[in-house]
């Protein structure tokens, strides 16, 4: 187990795909007609993500060798494209997903999982669910609107940490690598 000391110096770390600013700004507005009707906690445009793979608590004597792990992962860029708003009644989460993952993309991830696993710096798998969060605490949505969808490349990974506040869950990207 953890000392109190080693927990202090440890790092909520996640392998995320962050959204180009222009994607990121475009959702936020559907989200903010959603939170106008229904009520809800907007998130901020700027942490607009898709996780790939979420590693929990790193202690700080590993956090350089996941840094050079990753330097080593070579891994392509995939085509993103976000074409469904769907809602999470147990978390109370409106998010932007996949009608249709592409293939690419859970291959991403799940590659990015295995390498994390045979290092442990996993504790589990689990097949991805491609979802960008929007609005927590929504209580009671209503008919959700159709959305128009939104295509990119991704084309970097960033290694974020989650730092928890009052204000919830905020992230700082710690490192970013390019996505060949
Ligand atoms: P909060 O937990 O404070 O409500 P959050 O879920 O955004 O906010 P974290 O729990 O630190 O913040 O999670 C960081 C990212 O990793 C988020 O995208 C979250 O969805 C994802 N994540 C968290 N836990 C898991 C998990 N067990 N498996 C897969 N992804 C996870
Ligand atoms: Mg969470």
């Amino acid at each position: 187990m953890a000392t109190e000391a080693e927990g202090a110096r440890s790092a909520r770390l996640f392998f995320a795909l962050w959204l180009p600013a222009g994607v990121a700004r475009s959702l936020h507005s559907v989200a903010d007609g959603v939170v106008g009707r229904c009520g809800g906690r907007l998130l901020n445009q700027d942490s607009f993500h898709l996780t790939l793979a979420f590693l929990g608590d790193v202690p700080a004597p590993r956090q350089p060798e996941l840094l050079e792990l990753a330097s080593g992962f070579e891994l392509p860029s995939v085509a993103i494209r976000l074409d469904k708003l769907d809602y999470w009644k147990h978390n109370q989460i409106l998010w932007a997903g996949c009608r249709e993952p592409e293939p690419v993309l859970l291959a991403l991830a799940a590659t990015l999982q295995e390498k994390l696993l045979a290092v442990d710096f996993l504790t589990e798998t689990r097949p991805l669910l491609p979802h960008v969060s929007l609005v927590r605490k929504l209580l009671h949505p209503d008919v959700l609107p159709d959305l128009d969808p939104f295509e990119w490349s991704a084309d970097e990974l960033v290694l974020a940490r989650s730092c928890r506040s009052g204000r919830g869950a905020e992230y700082e990207a710690m490192a970013r690598w390019p996505l060949a």
